[in-house]
Formats: structure tokens, sequence, C-alpha cells
């Protein structure tokens, strides 16, 4: 592996495979020569489809099944959102998330550099997803989880056998820490907004984009945390269009839970740099980073393609799940409800038009997730006898 790496804001470069962040602080992305891309139109329906502008890596295990996830027209949807809309349905990777996307590229850049193992701090998907990846490889996976962590949260994880560490201490600074770690282990560490990471990830945005191409959607709404997804995703369009493989440049819109909004409130501020904030409870955990270290990068991404940043909150999550459910059929975690909670908003706000075309990421199903309501849930009691009448009295 012989890459260049780029940082966003500052344009300077490096070379090497362990570099995390710029001297400027900001993070690098992997450089690519989008010049000679053309649409790709061999059968490989995985995001390896989209090999030339991935790291020069072949994944052997899990890693080949990432990506290649549904875009499903959602028409019932439309009314909520006053647009034509379309669910991106990350809930069919190996794992259940996008993370998919990121471990794939990360652990087979590990095994590509004879490491012995991945390394990444995480409590939720992103842990579940790089253990899963690494175990199909035969890699040591060092996963490092806050000290307090809910007994839920380890058992999840725990399924796909990596070694788990509690760490005590502030769990932001461990992020830097654990970047570090490459230096003097046979470890990468695959962090969320790593560059491997965001490599891999990009995909989603590449799959979206295909799917109009030669035109464009005309928004693109993804929930928003640690910023390593979004910067991913805004760094594809950006590929594309260089290419010359679409010619324009969907709106960007990021949402966040209001409970914890860091990027929404810069946005809303007009920063250009986010403030870490002390977060309240939200039902939206896994898009709860109180200090995303891709933050400044996602505003860059919201104001490059005239987008923005917007917070909704918890009743309009769970509401917006519910929705999802009922009217495409999409069972998802809360985290990705935020993006149907945060269409309506920007509807209301006159953001669209009834023939634009919008696409709303659902980064990850509901089928791994804890309930958040307590178990209130009643269904009729009807005897054998009484069936056919209890069918007509419903259905005629
Ligand atoms: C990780 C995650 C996110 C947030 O992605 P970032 O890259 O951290 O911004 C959103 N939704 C789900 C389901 C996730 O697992
Ligand atoms: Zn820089």
């Amino acid at each position: 592996m012989d890459e260049t790496f780029r940082c966003y804001a500052c344009g300077t470069t490096a070379t090497g495979t362990d570099r995390q962040r710029c001297p400027c602080g900001e993070p690098f992305w992997m450089d690519t020569e989008p010049a000679g891309f053309d649409w790709p139109t061999d059968g490989d329906c995985s995001m390896w489809r989209y090999r030339d502008l991935l790291p020069d890596v072949t994944p052997s295990g899990l890693g080949s099944a990432a990506g290649g996830t549904p875009l499903v027209r959602t028409t019932r949807l439309d009314e909520s959102v006053g647009a034509e809309v379309h669910v991106k349905y990350e809930g069919g990777n190996p794992t259940g998330t996008f993370k998919d996307r990121g471990s794939a590229v990360g652990v087979a850049a590990a095994v590509a550099t004879a490491r012995d193992a991945v390394a990444t701090v995480s409590h939720g998907n992103m842990a579940r997803s790089m253990a899963a990846h690494a175990a199909s490889e035969g890699l040591d996976c060092l996963v490092f989880v806050p000290a307090d962590i809910p007994k839920e949260r380890l058992t999840l994880i725990d399924r796909y056998g990596p070694t788990v560490l509690r760490v005590e201490g502030a769990y932001g600074d461990l992020y830097d820490e654990s970047l570090g770690l490459e230096d003097d282990h046979s470890v990468t560490v695959v962090n969320s907004d790593s560059p491997l990471r965001v490599a891999g990830q990009k995909t989603t945005g590449l799959e979206i984009l295909a799917s109009f191409a030669p035109e464009a959607p005309d928004a693109i709404v993804v929930p928003v945390s640690s910023g390593g997804h979004a910067s991913g995703i805004w760094k594809g369009i950006e590929e594309l269009l260089a290419a010359g493989a679409i010619s324009e440049r969907p709106r960007l819109f990021f949402v966040q839970a209001a409970g914890c909004a860091p990027i929404a409130e810069a946005w809303g501020r007009g920063d250009e740099t986010v403030t870490p904030i002390t977060p309240d409870e939200t039902v939206a955990y896994s898009i709860a980073n109180p200090d995303p270290p891709s933050g400044n990068r996602v505003l860059a991404a919201a104001q490059a393609t005239d987008g923005g940043v917007l917070a909704v909150d918890d009743e309009a999550i769970l509401g917006a799940r519910r929705t999802l459910a009922e009217q495409s059929g999409l069972f998802v975690e809360s985290a990705c409800a935020t993006v149907l909670a945060g269409a309506g908003r920007l509807a209301d706000r006159g953001d669209f038009a009834a023939d634009d075309d919008v696409v709303l990421v659902a980064t990850g199903s509901g089928f791994t997730e804890r309930e958040h309501e307590a178990p209130t849930v009643t269904a009729p009691t009807v005897s054998l006898d009484a069936l056919d009448s209890a069918v007509a009295e419903r259905i005629g």
C-alpha cells in the first residue's frame, strides 16, 4: 500500500500507511486519481465495484460482502418530506450498518501491511463491525470501551470474540491516544474518522450517485456523529465531479439529535469550527459524540454543497422511526430515524420542491438495538372458533 494523504483544510500531503492527522490538526483523507474513472460495468455488486477509487487492497473475508446495499424508492414517505423520497438502507450490510464499508478497507489494509491486529475506540456499531471483519481475516481485534459501558452493549460487541478493554479516564482523550499505538505495536487503528475508514465509507455516496448518474439527486440527508461517514460521502461526490461522472453536486444535509448536537449548534452560529459540548441523554446514542473529530470537516461539507446541519429532538426521532417502519417497511436504529425527522423540518422550511429527489441515508438496522419503550404493546385475543369473524370485522 503506497497511499498519499491530503488535508481537506490546508492541502498538506503526506505518504505512508499510518498517517491519521495533518499537522494543522484536521483529519487527512486518502488521495485518489479520479480523472480516468468511469462507472463500472462488471458484475461485482459489493462496494469493491469502486476499487478504482479505493486503496489498493483486497479483502478475502467478510469485507468482500460490504456495501452494495439497496436504494429503496419509498413513495409513501413523499408526503412527510414533500419530495420524492429514496432510502439508502445500510442495514443490508453484514453487521447491519455502513461501518462495514470502513471496516472492510481498514481490516484489508491491516492484512496487506502484515499487521497482527486492528483496534478501534467504540462502544457500539463500529466495535461490532471491526470485530466481525477481523474475525473473518484471522486478525486480533482490540476494542477500547468506556469503563462504565452498560452490560447489554458489551454483550453485543462480545459476539464476534474481540479483546475488549474497558478504559478509565476521559473517553475523548482515548481517541487521540489510540492513534499513537500504531507506532509501537503491530496494529492498525481504525477509528471513526481514520482515513482508511473514510475511504471505505465513501462508497455509500458512490452507490447513491450511481443510481442517478449522470444526473444527481437534489439532496442527501445523513445522520452525523464523528463526521467520518459524512466526510466520506462528500469526498465521493467531489471525486465523481472531478471525473465528470456526475454533472451536479447534490446538497448535503446532516442531522444530529438535539441532546448532543455540537455540529448543528456550530452551524447555527455560523462558526467554522465545532466546540465540544456536555451532552444530554438521547435515544440516538449511536450519534452522540460530544467532541466530533471530523466536526469541522462536516461544516465544510455542508458549506461546499449548499446544504446544512440541523438537530431534531427525541420525540421527533421516535415518531420518525415508527413512520419509517409503518410507511416504508424499513426498521431502523433511532440514530438514523433522525434523517426522516430532519427531512420533514427541511421541507417545512421550503428546502425541497415536490419533484426533488431526496435520499435519506438509513445508516443502520433497528434489529440490533434495544427498545427504548417500556413493553406496553398488547394485542386482542380470539378463540379459534372466532377467528373467521375476527378477520371479517377487520378487513371485511
Ligand atoms: C456510526 C453511526 C453513525 C454516525 O457516523 P459518523 O461517521 O460517526 O458520523 C450514524 N448512524 C449509525 C447507525 C452509526 O452506527
Ligand atoms: Zn491541514
